[in-house]
């Protein structure tokens, strides 16, 4: 079912959303799709606004207001490797829009081809499957019923012939909330000299990260999850992977020397940089990072742990509601399910339409983990796409996502 809005507006008293709902009265707005997109924080806000009357171009500007641009973008990239624990001297941060942007540039520079396997977990987003499958062979970590994995079977994967040369990895599930122990999957890969890469989409928000402690090497996130807005994420990865090759994109700022028939490609991330950047963006993306360290994560975590139990014990009170995936142990508050008896699309839009709640529904950009967690057979798999071509929305399987996070 599609999921058409009840009310055309809402209106803010103080930082609380109103909207009218179904029976005419209005409610409080209460958003339980923070997994997909948060809302700006006060502080990065106030960043943005404090910036707006200075930003010009970057690298390109012999003024004043250019020079002060140009500096303070430079010095995102610092803040960002700092902010996931690594070393400006080893590693650098890039730009790109989101996480989704972040990995199909990975995968384009590092210049696979199809010969080559990129080992992935059955957990993935698309965001961490179609850019690797484009380029490469992928060899997938099963899971089990409740949609984990343990170490061992990703050191299956890594030890089966040939050796992968990338190991895509979730740093925590969109639909579940599950947190893979990325501490020892990252030292089984290192072990064996393969390079990790993790979807940091979820677990960066929600957790101090610290990827040389995790042995892992590459990081990949979005602002518009983490209190700031769309537009910039992050990508944080050994400088060596793009001292040499061509840029994901070319253009202006990427160079040092064009000519018809030659071009010098800039040096360091300049190199990734075709284009104007989002300078307010990543304005926005370190002013989010500077507040997480600064608010010191203790009170983030208890809070969050807070949010989880709260959330698991009014689900387990729903009469007929059926939960999917983990429900013990350390997770992002974060929780998939369906009602039995109420197709998923039609509950999301009755939260949404008579009780101003903010769900979403299908799923949640992860179809495979999906199928795996909704216990779909082959068959069932091969009506999903067909239904899908064919355009009946209404018979997709799917579930309701809540999600939320400190604010
Ligand atoms: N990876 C995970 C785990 C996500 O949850 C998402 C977004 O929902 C993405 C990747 C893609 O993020 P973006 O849409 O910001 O590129």
């Amino acid at each position: 079912m599609e999921m058409t809005p009840a009310f055309t507006a809402g209106q803010f008293v103080g930082d609380d959303l109103w909207v009218s709902v179904l029976d005419g009265g209005p409610r409080q707005y209460v958003d339980l799709d923070t997994a997909a997109t948060s809302s700006a924080s006060v502080a990065v806000a106030e960043a943005v606004q404090e910036f707006l009357p200075w930003y010009a171009s970057v690298h390109r500007g012999a003024g004043i207001r250019s020079q002060i641009t140009s500096a303070r973008y430079e010095e995102a990239r610092d803040i960002m490797v700092r902010f996931v624990g690594a070393d400006p001297a080893t590693h650098l941060a890039l730009f790109p829009r989101n996480t989704t942007e972040a990995l199909n540039l990975l995968a384009y520079r590092l210049r696979l081809t199809k010969g080559d396997v990129v080992a992935t977990t059955a957990v993935e987003h698309h965001a961490n499957l179609l850019p690797w499958a484009r380029h490469a062979r992928l060899r997938t970590v099963q899971v089990d019923e409740r949609g984990t994995f343990d170490v061992a079977a990703v050191e299956a994967a890594l030890d089966e012939y040939p050796r992968p040369k990338v190991l895509a990895v979730s740093g925590g599930s969109n639909v579940t909330g599950w947190l893979p122990d990325l501490r020892a999957i990252g030292a089984a890969a290192r072990q064996r000299g393969v390079l990790v890469v993790v979807d940091g989409a979820q677990l960066v928000p929600h957790r101090p990260v610290d990827i040389t402690a995790l042995n892992v090497d590459v990081i990949a996130f979005s602002g518009h999850k983490m209190y700031a807005p769309f537009g910039a994420g992050a990508l944080v990865a050994p400088r060596h992977l793009f001292a040499t090759g061509e840029p994901f994109l070319v253009g202006g700022g990427a160079v040092q020397a064009v000519s018809f028939d030659d071009v010098v490609w800039a040096d360091g991330p300049d190199r990734e940089d075709a284009g104007s950047p989002n300078v307010l963006g990543v304005v926005a993306l370190t002013a989010s990072a500077d507040e997480l360290r600064s608010d010191g994560w203790s009170s983030v975590l208890a809070h969050e742990e807070h949010l989880v139990r709260g959330l698991d014990s009014e689900l387990a009170s729903v009469p007929g509601l059926h939960r999917l995936g983990p429900v013990t142990g350390d997770r992002l508050p974060v929780a998939a399910f369906n009602l039995e008896g109420v197709p998923h699309g039609l509950l999301a839009a009755r939260l949404a339409n008579e009780y101003a709640i903010g769900t979403r529904s299908g799923c949640f950009c992860a179809h495979p983990y999906m199928g795996r967690l909704l216990g779909l057979s082959e068959a069932e798999v091969d009506q999903f796409h067909a239904d899908v071509r064919a355009g009946r929305r209404h018979r997709l399987p799917g579930a309701v996502r809540v999600s939320a996070n400190r604010q």
